[in-house]
């Protein structure tokens, strides 16, 4: 693993092992797990409830935190992966900082009258970038 790669990973951590938490429950109410591109994709009853619980405005089908994407099933995971991989570049880039910087966003856009989550700068980015990344 090269050094830069190494970094990325352990940048993020904090926010992955939260990820992680979720990993357990998630197996053991028979749920599953996968790496795909070196992340980390969690599914299940478990996720889903996590995942409904989650709302920012309706329901959350995916979230990634850090090297961890919590997604409702697989064909969701698939419909949104090439969105979350951009939320782990994120990651990378913000480390602890990057729910800081993306509820931050969130209120600004609000505050501006505009929508938190479309016109949130890591939202936009993501939903700018999703289809030209590859996983
Ligand atoms: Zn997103």
């Amino acid at each position: 693993m090269k050094f830069t790669t190494f970094f990325r990973y352990l940048w993020a951590f904090p926010n992955t092992s939260i990820g992680l938490l979720l990993l357990i429950p998630s197996l053991v109410s028979g749920g599953r797990a996968r790496s795909v591109s070196g992340v980390l994709e969690i599914t299940g009853s478990f996720a889903a409830w996590v995942l409904q619980r989650i709302s920012f405005r309706g329901p959350v089908a995916a979230l990634t935190l850090g090297h961890v994407v919590l997604g409702v099933d697989e064909e969701t995971l698939e419909w949104w992966r090439s969105h979350e991989l951009i939320h782990v570049r994120q990651y990378e880039q913000w480390g602890l900082f990057f729910i800081p910087a993306y509820l931050f966003s969130s209120l600004a856009a609000r505050l501006k009258g505009k929508d938190s989550y479309l016109d949130n700068r890591f939202e936009a980015e993501a939903f700018s970038l999703q289809r030209s990344v590859k996983s």
